[in-house]
């Protein structure tokens, strides 16, 4: 299997990308759901190291650049990588992007110092056209040229030239050190260190993950008519509305893909609640209670401020069970939303997920998640496609959810497929979202039926 545009080039990578990373020994992490012996939360996991087929943690600027309204995403990279961005995010022909690439071309190491020149040239245009611009993240690619230069020295440089007006930040979005999801992992995790300090006792609730506006209005609503009188949400959509950080913070992940921010947030002194995410009806009201426990709401509360949204989830459920139900399902590694999706998939909907890939699996983060698995799903971390892909084709699932590159040829075999990427780029999350989530799923079986008819 070719690795086409955008694709990561790495099979494995050289900074042990397919290990699995272990948690911080920061602030304390808070269990509330923790059923270490059911599901899988002690299954052995088939772990590997061949050639992955994921796309690379540049991809995480098509949301971020979304939800951050003054910041600008310059990738500092190849013609691949604007390539890339620009097919990804579509080109923009009516609007001023928030992203951009400044190519760096081949150069030896004597051309160094002209590639820094370049880039603070770059930038300085780049800001002179652009006053809105608050935050601006460098963002590192895979490309030799790309990685000898060091973005973190010319970030804080950048930095002592233009506060207040603008912070420069870096991060890596490169294929070799990351895969799709992990480029938000890396740009909050070095947003984190940025955020003010507070000494303020009141507990406070600290939403963490990028969450399409909709989806955090109505998550934000929910939290806050439980009585949380202090919710904030991170990455905020300004960058001068940065939420306050310090000991009586309690973290709440919105995204299962963010463990180096949670190791940044507990180095801060948060508390991380575990808690599976708010994926179907079950996972909404397990993580809206993992909030509530927290902060001492009464059942009584719960109950009354969850009750109607959960009713309207479960009616929007109902109508895709049929389509769904004794169904078999087969997750390629990618976003690192397979096992939340796979719980929900098969707690709600009744699928039957056969082998659920992850490309990272921590273990602590996932604890609530693995433990709603049922029992005998194969799980498997990192990836060797051509492996993964006879596994596959040997089981002959129903509905097979894959990255892009994969769709199609699996597709050419007779399989129905679902695209993974667009579980990141659709608003999923919360009760609202549900029935559309299910929909994600129960659509292309549809249309495999309506074709076969
Ligand atoms: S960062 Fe690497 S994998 Fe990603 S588009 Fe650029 S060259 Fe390709």
């Amino acid at each position: 299997m070719m690795n086409g545009l955008g694709l990561s080039p790495a099979t494995n990578s050289p900074l042990g990308g397919n290990a699995p990373r272990a948690a911080g020994s920061g602030g304390a992490i808070v269990p509330i759901h923790p059923v270490p012996n059911e599901g899988c939360g002690d299954a052995p996991v088939l772990s590997e190291k061949g050639q992955r087929e994921v796309f690379c943690g540049l991809t995480g600027i098509i949301w971020m650049h979304r939800k951050i309204q003054d910041a600008f995403f310059l990738v500092v990279g190849s013609r691949t990588c604007a390539h890339l961005i620009q097919s990804a995010a579509g080109v923009m022909i009516f609007a001023e992007p928030r992203f951009g690439t400044a190519i760096i071309d081949e150069r030896d190491l004597a051309g160094l110092a002209d590639c820094n020149d370049q880039l603070d040239k770059v930038v300085s245009q780049l800001l002179a056209r652009r006053p809105d611009i608050r935050l601006l993240f460098l963002v590192g690619s895979c490309p030799s040229e790309v990685i000898k230069l060091d973005l973190s020295r010319a970030a804080e440089r950048l930095t002592r030239q233009y506060l207040p007006a603008v912070r420069v930040l870096n991060y890596s979005g490169s294929g070799i050190e990351t895969t799709f999801t992990q480029g938000e992992d890396a740009c909050l995790a070095s947003l984190a260190p940025t955020l003010p300090r507070s000494t303020d006792p009141q507990p406070r609730l600290l939403v963490v993950g990028t969450l399409a506006d909709v989806v955090e209005d109505q998550l934000g609503q929910l939290l806050r008519a439980l009585g949380i009188a202090q919710v904030d949400f991170f990455p905020p959509r300004r960058s001068d509305r940065l939420p306050v950080i310090g000991t009586s913070t309690r973290v709440l992940l919105a995204q299962p893909f963010l463990a180096d921010t949670a190791r940044q947030l507990q180095a801060l002194g948060a508390h991380i609640l575990t808690a599976p995410f708010p994926l179907g009806v079950e996972g909404t009201t397990a993580w809206l209670q993992a909030g509530a426990t927290a902060f001492g709401v009464a059942p009584a509360v719960f109950d009354a401020v969850t009750r109607a949204p959960r009713q309207r989830a479960e009616l929007a459920l109902s109508h895709h069970r049929d389509t769904l139900h004794g169904r078999r399902v087969f997750f390629f590694p990618d976003s690192q939303l397979e096992i939340p999706l796979a719980r929900f998939l098969s707690r709600e909907l009744g699928m039957h997920p056969i082998e659920v890939g992850t490309p990272y699996l921590h273990r602590q983060q996932m604890a609530a998640e693995l433990a709603w698995l049922p029992a005998g799903t194969r799980l498997s971390e990192g990836q060797d496609v051509e492996r993964q892909i006879d596994r596959c084709i040997a089981e002959q699932p129903d509905l097979v959810v894959c990255g892009l590159g994969l769709a199609n040829p699996l597709e050419a075999r007779g399989m129905t497929t679902k695209w993974s990427i667009e579980l990141v780029f659709t608003p999923i999350q919360g009760y609202e979202q549900a029935g559309d989530l299910a929909g994600l799923f129960s659509r292309p079986l549809t249309r495999r039926m309506k074709l076969a008819a």
